[in-house]
């Protein structure tokens, strides 16, 4: 077997993902895996299994690897620099990926940007929760994800919870928007960037449910300016890899920056079906500084449902029942033992009518989470 040369740290769906692309490249992956069955631990065969955050685990696995890269934003920056001082290249370094670990810091460094966000406050008590006013949406500064750790706060007892964590908090206004956006671009250490069409994304409860490709009738300036936003957030914050920029899209045509993720993200899951180059094919690119591939749309519309945790536990089974109802629709199944609300996959449609490629995904998916069409 060829030496590895790119470490993948963590093993998600997303490294799994990213292993669908390195076998087209020739790319050999190496991974560091949280247990020996987890979604990318299955199909990459290079693992370690151990835990991300001991350092000496960590040297393992990218001792033959020039390049180190991630499946979430969680390893512990101190080790990240030790890697780098010890002469692998993480990509995003850890001076980025600050800025997708900590809510707060990402904050102020946007805002010393000029990039726009909602108003925001770190707070450490009820009192400063009152000072800032109600209503709000306290967060945890870290550690934080699908909607776990933000709290929608109207009346002081609705923040108990968020108190109750003893997690560092940041308050924010409660944004009033017309949808969520999402901005993704790759960018290259030598600098490339290239976007994605702008794409809105539909959550519940939290979660990303759906995605479309490109958001529907948004504005031609708004759409420009969210990708001009990642582009120069991307740069200005040193990221290499994929960059997600998640937007609000405000009732009076505003973009807010809600959060930054520094890797593949659910809303450009369809760009493995629907875009000249996938996401995850442009996270390998970049991160192992090859030339980038074009982002554009392959088709006029691409729409990505979520598989989520439902009535159905058995999706082998389901499988043949989506294929059979709704055939020109792309399955990705992660692997992954199905819990309530889980993300266990998604499916992909697209094609030149909206309303039809939206029938499509969403019945397939359907047919994966509950056995039954909606
Ligand atoms: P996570 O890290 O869990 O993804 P987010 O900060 O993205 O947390 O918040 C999750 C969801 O909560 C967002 O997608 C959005 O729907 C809602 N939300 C977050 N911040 C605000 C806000 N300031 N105003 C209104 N809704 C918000």
């Amino acid at each position: 077997m060829p030496p590895p040369q790119l470490a993948v740290i963590g093993g998600g769906q997303l490294a799994r993902m990213m292993q669908q692309a390195a076998v087209g490249l020739g790319i050999h992956l190496r991974l560091l895996a949280e247990a020996p069955d987890v979604s990318a631990a299955q199909v990459i065969v290079d693992h370690v299994v151990g835990d991300y955050t001991d350092l000496d685990t960590l040297r393992t696995v990218v001792a033959a690897t020039p390049v180190v890269t991630f499946d979430h934003e969680h390893v512990p920056p101190e080790h990240l620099r030790t890697l780098e001082a010890e002469g692998h290249a993480c990509r995003p370094g850890p001076d980025a990926l600050l800025y997708a670990q900590d809510k707060s810091d990402m904050r102020s460094r946007l805002s010393g940007l000029g990039v726009p966000c909602p108003r925001s406050a770190v707070i450490a008590s009820r009192a400063d929760l009152e000072e800032f006013g109600l209503p709000a949406v306290v967060k945890t500064t870290r550690g934080g994800y699908d909607g776990k750790g933000v709290w929608v706060v109207r009346a002081m007892a609705d923040a108990d919870a968020a108190f109750d964590s003893g997690r560092g908090l940041l308050a924010e206004e409660l944004v009033d928007f017309r949808r969520e956006l999402s901005a993704l671009v790759a960018r290259s250490p030598s600098g490339q960037v290239v976007a994605y069409p702008v794409v809105e994304s539909r959550q519940a409860d939290g979660v990303c449910a759906e995605v479309i490709a490109p958001a529907p009738d948004l504005d031609p300036a708004l759409d420009a300016q969210a990708r001009a936003m990642a582009e120069r957030i991307a740069t200005e914050l040193g990221v290499t890899g994929i960059l997600a920029v998640e937007l609000f899209e405000t009732t009076d045509g505003r973009l807010l920056v809600n959060e930054l993720a520094m890797r593949p993200h659910n809303t450009g899951h369809w760009t493995i079906d629907g875009a000249h180059t996938s996401q995850f094919e442009n996270h390998l690119r970049a991160v192992l500084d090859l030339p980038l591939g074009p982002a554009g749309a392959r088709s006029p519309w691409a729409v990505m449902v979520n598989i989520l945790g439902g009535a159905v536990d058995d999706l082998d089974a389901q499988r043949a029942v989506a294929l059979a109802a709704v055939p020109d629709v792309r399955v990705h199944l992660y692997g992954k033992a199905v819990k309530a609300g889980r993300k266990v996959g998604h499916v992909t449609a697209y094609g030149p009518d909206l309303d039809d490629a939206l029938f499509r995904a969403r019945h397939a998916a359907h047919l994966f989470t509950d056995g039954v069409t909606s």
